[in-house]
């Protein structure tokens, strides 16, 4: 049997670890088009803070890691997939046979379509070598504009700050729009302004235009024309499937490869995980793309213990994301928002930066978000993971002191067992 994974991030990596321990004499493929070390973009903020060397990104230390588990590693990019004669088409001619594929191949950047967006000087912050390009284009005391204040925008601010002096602009009206409540939005925020970190929300870059010897970027940030070294942009990303083009691969409608609880595609020999994916929402049934690391290295596991023979379903994709600003820690679970005809409780210390909000659906907690809050997290998690029921006395209770949610947790999975 010939696995042929396309994809060196952590979904793929993790996944020909799994095929090789479940199917020993297999032949297992993984083809990566960064001509990089399989590495892990998570570390990408720790190397522009100066805090680890490249080396510290890569996913797998010893110099032949790879070929000790007899996984062939390919520096190329898919160009085309033929699923009718199940064969890769790699740039360049090479073609690979496959039994069975996985389709772990991340996603890219995407940028808004303004005029001087495509200048030399304006980076994205998604592989190594757009880190290298920033390293490069950054000296102490630079002015450098950050597009977008989302997930990645939050996760990079502290690293770039470090380099120079930094300005978000975000066209939202708050920071994590789409991850945190309004409340703790604020709070992160000011936290970071606090830092030294100029905002400009409900602000939007209409142009970038270059001075005359290409030096500096000129934008206006509402009225104010400004000037900056650098641009880095974090306006999103979108799942890269198009070398899938023609190749009877379902796509969905946010972009991404469609799969269903066993990480299988449309085409039973075709698996996919990772950001490339659309999946189940956990919470709310919809499908979506979870474009995250835990993500990425559960689905994988799932799609290799499937194409190594051994049937185990997913239990669909939680919202999970954790950020860690300038030192502050937030996060939020499941269904944050809330959902009509819900209960909600809220505390907010705004004095010591320290948040936490639950949301209920009947006897459930279904979504959470916390600032500041270190300890016991995973619980959060877990509560609204495991579904657990509360009785009325730990409903009441949460209610009225929802930092006890470790302890409710514990005792209603403890009484449903
Ligand atoms: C700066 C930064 C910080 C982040 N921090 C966090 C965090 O704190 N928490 C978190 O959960 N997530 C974080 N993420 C997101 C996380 O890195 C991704 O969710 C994770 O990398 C997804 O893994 P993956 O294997 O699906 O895709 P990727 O890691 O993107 O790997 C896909 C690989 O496939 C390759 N590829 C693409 N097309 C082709 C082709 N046609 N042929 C061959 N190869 C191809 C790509 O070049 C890439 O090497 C961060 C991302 C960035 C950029």
């Amino acid at each position: 049997m010939q696995h042929v994974i396309l994809g060196t991030g952590p979904a793929g990596v993790l996944a020909a670890e799994a095929i090789r321990k479940h199917k020993p004499a297999d032949t297992i493929v993984l083809v990566g088009d960064e001509n990089e070390p399989p590495y892990s973009r998570m570390a990408i903020p720790y190397l522009l803070a100066g805090d680890i060397a490249e080396s510290g990104t890569y996913l797998r230390g010893g110099r032949d890691h790879f070929g000790l588990l007899r996984v062939e590693l390919i520096d190329g990019r898919a160009e085309r997939v033929d699923t009718v004669a199940r064969t890769v088409h790699l740039t360049g001619g090479r073609s690979l046979p496959y039994d069975r594929l996985l389709l772990t191949t991340g996603s890219r950047p995407v940028r808004p379509r303004i005029p001087g967006i495509d200048h030399p000087k304006v980076l994205s912050c998604w592989t190594l070598e757009d880190a290298r390009a920033i390293a490069r284009a950054l000296r102490p005391g630079a002015r450098i504009l950050q597009m977008g204040a989302g997930f990645i925008g939050c996760i990079i601010m502290e690293g770039l700050s470090t380099r120079g002096r930094l300005t978000v602009v975000e066209m939202g009206d708050r920071v994590v729009p789409r991850m945190m409540t309004p409340a703790a939005s604020a709070m992160i925020q000011r936290w970071c302004a606090s830092k030294g970190v100029e905002f400009a929300t409900s602000t939007q870059v209409n142009a970038i235009e270059a001075d005359g010897d290409d030096k500096l970027l000129k934008v206006v940030l509402g009225k104010d024309p400004r000037e900056f070294d650098v641009i880095v942009c974090a306006t999103g990303v979108k799942p890269a499937v198009e070398y899938l083009k023609g190749s009877r691969v379902s796509i969905g409608p946010e972009g991404g490869i469609v799969v269903d609880l066993s990480m299988r595609t449309n085409l039973a020999e075709v698996y996919a995980a990772g950001d490339c994916t659309e999946a189940e929402d956990f919470s709310t049934g919809e499908s979506f793309v979870n474009a995250i690391q835990p993500d990425a290295a559960d689905q994988s596991l799932i799609a290799a213990l499937n194409m190594a023979g051994q049937p185990v379903a997913w239990r669909g994709a939680l919202r999970m994301n954790v950020l860690a600003t300038f030192g502050l820690v937030s996060s939020s679970f499941g269904q944050w928002w809330g959902t009509e005809g819900g209960e909600h409780v809220e505390v907010i210390d705004d004095m010591r930066f320290k948040y936490l909000r639950l949301e209920l659906q009947d006897d459930r907690v279904i979504g959470a978000t916390s600032v500041g809050l270190k300890d016991h997290v995973g619980a959060l998690r877990g509560l609204i993971q495991t579904r657990t029921r509360l009785t009325p006395h730990w409903k009441a209770t949460l209610m009225h002191d929802p930092h006890k949610f470790m302890d409710a947790y514990l005792a209603c999975a403890q009484d449903a067992a």
